[in-house]
């Protein structure tokens, strides 16, 4: 569901994207890292943002399990509900966009059709899908946070990649295998690629 309510008018600001990404001295975009819980989203995307810092870059993540404190604390698991949980959190990542800052999302966003509709809100050059590829069993290993234990017995329902489905992504910008690479490699991949993208330029 996308909709806008009646009666409302856009109010054009005057200063905009362009104006802050000159202020900011680099471009904006949505850095998207899906995979499977335990993968390394978070890990992946606060390191990251950690060397993006320290470079006087602008970022901010959103995470998977805070959002769901607030934002979307009223959203539970089922297909439904993890839609409108990615529904909202692209509409605020579109946001961090318009205000010149790389946002980095890690959410499982297991769905194709989710992350493609956040994908289409943006110009083609502002959404970098960032796979973190690992296996379930390396996943299930790590089991940060007990959850695979958990799903196994039964006590969490619809868990991705044990009784809901993980839809890799087709054409992602950029595959991070996290169940191979340590951290520190995968950060550089991304790096590299916001370098290619010309997201670090000076503007
Ligand atoms: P997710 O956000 O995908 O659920 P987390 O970042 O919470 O996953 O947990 C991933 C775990 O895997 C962490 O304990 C992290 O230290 C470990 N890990 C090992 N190698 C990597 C890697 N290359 N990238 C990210 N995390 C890794």
């Amino acid at each position: 569901m996308n909709k806008t309510s009646s009666n409302v008018i856009w109010h054009g600001a005057t200063v905009q994207r362009e104006h802050r990404e000159r202020l900011n001295g680099h471009r904006s975009a949505i850095l998207w890292f899906t995979g499977l819980s335990g993968a390394g989203k978070s890990t992946l995307a606060h390191a990251v943002e950690q060397r993006l810092h320290a470079c006087a870059v602008r970022t901010y993540v959103l995470d998977g399990d805070n959002v769901r404190h607030g934002l979307c604390g009223d959203l539970g698991f089922s297909a439904a509900d993890r839609s409108e949980n990615i529904r909202r959190v692209g509409e605020l990542a579109k946001l961090f966009v318009d205000a010149g800052v790389i946002v980095l999302t890690a959410f499982i966003s297991p769905f194709r059709t989710d992350r493609d509709l956040v994908r289409s809100w943006v110009a083609p050059e502002d959404f970098l899908e960032i796979h973190c590829r690992c296996s379930v069993e390396v996943c299930e290993a790590r089991d940060v946070k007990g959850l695979y234990k958990m799903a196994r017995a039964g006590s969490v329902k619809d868990f991705t990649g044990i009784s809901s489905p993980y839809e890799e992504p087709l054409a992602a910008e950029l595959i991070v295998n996290t169940g191979e690479l340590n951290v520190e490699q995968c950060v550089e991949m991304v790096l590299n690629l916001l370098r290619e993208r010309g997201i670090l330029r000076s503007i």
